[in-house]
């Protein structure tokens, strides 16, 4: 489930891997950082752009990398602050990218913190019941290069927006791996895009303001607890007892909770920071007061976060949110708990912000102009 690129992207490239490549043509050192700056710090957006470097290494960079395989092919911008990006890769699959703007008091929209959702799989192999990305399956893992490119999309589209005041640091304040695909699942390919993003020669964004996010794939949860990259992690937990995350979760069969929260412990106590639980509240599904007392047991025991998110509801499928007041009658069990706790107004909702929807949209209609 691998698609070999006729040219493989230089945002895939690390340092050493690039400067090996170089060493092969008896290119000085120096020029890797070079290049590497054009393309993270200055935004190049062609080869000709590059203009410290020869001629001659500039046609042989285009002859041996693709600048970018990510094509911008819809912006769908919402009244609510998010934007939806959807690109097309090399072979014509299509992923997206989210940037979720949040704005900040006595600032512009321009000048609000910015989140910006990133996937990592063209679909998705969990088939979790309520979700868009999962319902064809998986197509493909995503490369590490086309993993990096989604950031870069986002740098130039929010520098066109706004001139940078220093052009060396990435337009954006936090990172959640919360698109389309398990990250877990494709998990070299994640942790080398991470590390490019994380390194001071690539966007240079700090470890702590990227949140990974799993459905629980427990083997790879005690495996990220190793990397030297402190990243956050965020659990879709979704069910507080193994009856109910089962009937829409299939990968609690295989890591229940008795194996998945041991493993989250693990992870909080080797990083010393909070883990997020996040808990889609579906009607009649998980949104009885059980649920939220038994969710307010987990988090006590994990010291975790919980995000509660108001389900989106997915085209052809029959789920649907709770009201208000069930929402908010969940959430006092918790709150009064003392534990701390989002219920989060979804944004973007007018345009299919959740995982997977703009894609499935796409896809099912062949439209792709905003309306
Ligand atoms: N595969 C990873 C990350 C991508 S999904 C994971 O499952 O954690 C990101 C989040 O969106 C998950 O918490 C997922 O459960 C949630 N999600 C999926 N479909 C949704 C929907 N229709 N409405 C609200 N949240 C949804
Ligand atoms: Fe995959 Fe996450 Fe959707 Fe489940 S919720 S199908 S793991 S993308």
């Amino acid at each position: 489930m691998k698609f070999t690129p006729a040219k493989p992207p230089l945002t895939g490239e690390t340092f050493d891997s690039l400067a090996a490549r170089l060493a092969e043509r008896n290119e000085p050192a120096f020029r890797a950082k070079q290049i590497l700056d054009w393309l993270y710090k200055k935004r190049a957006k062609s080869w000709d752009e590059m203009t410290s470097l020869p001629k001659a290494l500039r046609m042989w960079l285009a002859e041996t990398f693709d600048l970018l395989p990510a094509a911008l092919v819809l912006n769908k911008q919402s009244a609510d602050v998010t934007d939806k990006l959807l690109l097309e890769l090399r072979d014509g699959s299509l992923i997206e990218t989210v940037i979720i703007r949040v704005p900040q008091e006595g600032v512009g929209l321009d000048h609000s913190r910015k989140t910006i959702c990133i996937s990592t799989q063209v679909g998705c192999a969990m088939g979790c019941v309520f979700c868009a990305s999962g319902l064809a399956g998986l197509k493909r893992d995503l490369s590490a290069g086309e993993i990096v490119a989604q950031l870069l999309q986002v740098c130039q589209i929010e520098d066109a927006r706004t001139p940078r005041a220093h052009a060396e640091l990435a337009s954006f304040d936090n990172i959640v791996v919360m698109g389309m695909g398990e990250p877990l699942a494709n998990y070299d390919a994640l942790i080398r895009a991470l590390t490019i993003v994380n390194a001071g020669w690539g966007l240079g964004f700090g470890a702590r303001r990227i949140t990974i996010s799993t459905s629980g794939l427990v083997p790879k949860i005690l495996k990220l607890a190793e990397e030297p990259l402190g990243f956050r992690l965020a659990i879709s937990l979704h069910g507080a007892t193994d009856a109910i995350r089962e009937r829409i979760m299939p990968v609690n069969k295989a890591y229940p909770l008795a194996k998945l929260i041991p493993a989250v412990r693990a992870f909080a106590e080797k990083h010393g920071r909070m883990v997020t639980l996040e808990f889609i509240l579906i009607a009649e599904v998980n949104d009885a007061l059980e649920q939220a007392e038994k969710l307010r047991d987990i988090a006590r025991d994990l010291h975790a976060h919980v995000n509660l998110i108001p389900y989106n509801t997915v085209a052809g499928l029959p789920w649907q949110r709770p009201s208000i007041t069930r929402q908010e009658r969940f959430a006092e069990v918790l709150r009064r708990a003392r534990i701390s706790v989002t219920l989060r107004r979804e944004k973007g909702h007018d345009i299919d912000a959740a995982c997977g929807q703009l894609r499935l949209r796409t896809e099912r209609t062949g439209e792709m102009t905003v309306t």
